[in-house]
């Protein structure tokens, strides 16, 4: 038992998919080429960029042209957000954003209000963390210029009204932004459809290298560059381009979209087996997120009189790796934004654990997770006074 590890943090970061090292490796090792020579070396890394932007603008019914590569999620969200804003600041200083988006976007849109003149509304959402249309609506004046939005939320798994948003900022003729960090590889996402001006993905939540991530821009969508330096990405987003992370990215995209529909449907009857085991066989236990516009593979719970670092721990003991929150929050004791929007107590959001599964998720770890848990709450809840209390009254 000892040795047992079992992997519930696909939210945090995957494992890479063999067939991606695989491709990478090609390009560290012999086609090591600066994709701005005009060598044979530098064609080489060229075309493995194109062709990774191509797969990945497949996924979502855009362009090869319309995908710029970035440092990762953080980026791309920094990017789009600073970059549209500035870019833009002479039609209007006022941006719409959620409470509960991850801190890439949250802590750059307080950036910009504190530094550099802009406003912003941040949306409530309701105790399942949806956002409500109207609010979006009553939200927009003739100052807001851009609207940024999650898909999908990191912590909950609560997939928001992407489409309606969309629709509402084109007809407000207002630029939509979506963190879609969490939702690229796992849904089925057509940039046209949702009316999506920018979106950010991060190969590392696919499968894919750390450190590399995409922004989607449509064609139209002006922004300021973040990085100036070379010419690189279209004169957009300069720099010597991180080309075996491109490659692993391209194939980690293409790989992830290949049976999706399989996949999901899998994910989410090992994620349903998951919630229902802990709330039919625990008590004092509450989901946190939306039940059905969720993640397929997000299991976010509430476990009352307990601390969700202690359950962590003592999981970890028995070799079973889980987050209390996002993965910035821990190691700090503030208790998740994401979960205090929902309008949880700060001692029933302490007491959260998110487990979250991924492709290479088996139903036996799923069991073994299910028959770890109970007793390990049982213990921990021993030690609680307020626990004690409770039961007495019994
Ligand atoms: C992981 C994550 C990010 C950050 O992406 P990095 O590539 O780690 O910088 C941003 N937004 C969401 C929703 C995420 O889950």
């Amino acid at each position: 038992m000892m040795n047992k590890r079992i992997y519930m943090d696909y939210s945090a970061t995957t494992p890479m998919r063999e067939e991606v090292l695989e491709e990478m490796m090609e390009f560290m090792k012999t086609e090591y080429g600066n994709p701005s020579s005009i060598h044979s070396f530098g064609r080489e890394s060229k075309n493995a960029v194109d062709t990774a932007r191509d797969r990945i603008a497949k996924t979502m019914n855009a362009k090869g042209k319309e995908i710029y590569f970035t440092g990762g999620g953080s980026e791309s969200d920094n990017w789009a957000i600073k970059g549209y804003a500035f870019a833009n600041k002479n039609k209007g200083n006022h941006i719409i954003t959620t409470k509960i988006e991850h801190h890439a976007v949250l802590h750059t849109v307080e950036y910009l209000v504190k530094n550099h003149g802009f406003t912003a509304t941040y949306l409530d959402v309701n105790a399942e963390g949806l956002i409500d249309l109207e609010d979006l609506k009553k939200a927009i004046t003739d100052e807001t210029i851009l609207i940024t939005i999650m898909y999908a939320n990191n912590e909950i798994g609560t997939i928001q009204p992407i489409k309606e948003i969309g629709a509402i900022a084109k007809e407000n003729k207002v630029a939509f932004h979506t963190d879609g960090v969490q939702i690229y590889g796992s849904g089925k996402i057509d940039v046209d459809e949702l009316n999506i001006d920018m979106m950010s993905m991060s190969a590392h939540k696919l499968h894919g290298p750390k450190g590399i991530g995409a922004l989607y821009i449509r064609p139209g969508i002006r922004l300021d560059n973040l990085i100036h330096g070379g010419a690189q990405e279209r004169k957009k987003r300069a720099g010597t381009e991180n080309v075996p992370g491109i490659v692993g990215f391209g194939k980690a995209a293409e790989l992830a979209y290949e049976d999706l529909e399989e996949r999901i449907e899998e994910k989410i009857r090992l994620r349903d087996k998951m919630i229902d085991g802990i709330l039919d066989n625990i008590p004092y236990t509450l989901l946190n997120g939306h039940r059905t516009h969720r993640l397929p593979n997000n299991t976010n719970i509430s476990f009352r009189f307990i601390e969700g670092e202690s359950l962590l721990l003592s999981l970890d003991m028995v070799g079973i790796a889980a987050s209390s929150g996002s993965a910035c929050t821990s190691g700090s004791l503030d208790p998740s934004h994401v979960l205090l929007s929902l309008g949880l107590t700060h001692e029933v959001a302490h007491g959260s654990l998110r487990l979250t599964i991924g492709a290479y998720t088996t139903e036996e770890e799923v069991d073994y997770v299910l028959e770890q848990l109970p007793p390990i709450v049982e213990r921990l809840r021993q030690m609680s006074p307020l626990y004690e209390e409770i039961q007495g009254g019994n």
